[in-house]
């Protein structure tokens, strides 16, 4: 695969790093999760083997939570109030989207306006491919004005990995959680977190959470031309590709499927052109299938809640 060679490094099934092209951390082995998958996942996963390799499954949802009682509300949710319009319902899981902005970041609207505009239609994404979605938490966006500096999450040792590469991983999924008064693998809670600073490529799925990269958001802002860096002479990664992939590790997917499957190794080859990712019926069956993901999906597009209220 000619991918490896520049952007990949795959943690087995686990963290999605795009780390490539950039001197920062692990710049040599190559690259992301996805792709690579052979080259360098040797040393990406014996080192991540602590923290989050072992979430290789982690990061799908083996852990998920227990109670997630059928979204009585969420589930016999009928089609009413759907129709377009965002509409707020009972329900017992939601999915957060948080504007991590860094001490030395600033807040710009711009980027709260793109994550939320990714929320629903990533929302709306995923009831295309698997005929029910998750909940959107309500607020839909979730700012964070983190404590510290973007290069501190880089280098301070999270005391999850044993890996520094993932320090900034570990370390904003953990102030994440603590504001938000969320767990590892909550049972109500999923995250997908968007930091406009770009420290090192690195994202993942973990914990219950997709911790992407400020490229995502850089792509989402339209720059890029929809591409997240470095995929972009490999062929697109567009934006919501590469959080559906993460998206699919928390639903219990490892890498699998067709060229053009979102959780395939190299997707961000494969699918080419202006083609967005799909989930095979392999994989759409297995999400649906994943007990982990009992209670979250439950609704329909537009739909948001605030779990136990
Ligand atoms: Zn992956």
């Amino acid at each position: 695969m000619a991918i490896v060679v520049r952007a990949s490094v795959a943690l087995t099934s686990v963290v999605l790093a795009a780390a490539a092209c950039r001197p920062t951390t692990g710049a040599t082995t190559t690259g992301s999760d996805a792709d690579s998958g052979t080259t360098a996942t040797a040393t990406t996963s014996s080192a991540t083997s602590r923290g989050i390799s072992s979430s290789g499954a982690d990061e799908t949802g083996t852990a998920t939570p227990p109670g997630s009682s059928s979204t009585s509300a969420g589930g016999s949710t009928s089609a009413d109030g759907t129709g377009g319009g965002v509409v707020v319902r009972d329900c017992n899981t939601a999915v957060h989207f948080v504007y991590f902005v860094e001490a030395d970041a600033v807040y710009d609207q711009a980027e709260y306006d793109a994550i939320e505009q990714m929320a629903f239609a990533f929302q709306a994404y995923w009831f295309e491919q698997l005929g029910t979605t998750f909940f959107l938490h309500s607020p839909v966006v979730d700012v964070i004005e983190a404590d510290h500096p973007g290069q501190w999450y880089v280098d301070t040792p999270d005391g999850i990995h044993n890996d520094d590469r993932w320090y900034r991983l570990g370390n904003i999924k953990t102030e994440v959680y603590a504001k938000l008064g969320a767990s590892d693998f909550d049972p109500q809670h999923r995250f997908v977190n968007y930091p406009p600073s770009r420290h090192d490529g690195r994202v993942g799925a973990n914990f219950g959470g997709a911790w992407m990269d400020g490229d995502d958001l850089t792509c989402m802002l339209g720059l890029n031309d929809g591409v997240t860096f470095p995929f972009d002479e490999q062929g697109p990664a567009h934006c919501m590709g590469h959080v559906a992939h993460e998206f699919g590790h928390i639903l219990g997917l490892p890498h699998q499927g067709p060229d053009t499957d979102c959780m395939q190794f190299g997707f961000y080859n494969n699918t080419g052109g202006d083609r967005m990712c799909q989930f095979s019926a392999e994989n759409v069956e297995q999400i649906l299938a994943e007990p982990g993901n009992a209670g979250w999906l439950d609704a329909l597009p537009g739909q948001l809640c605030l779990p136990g209220r």
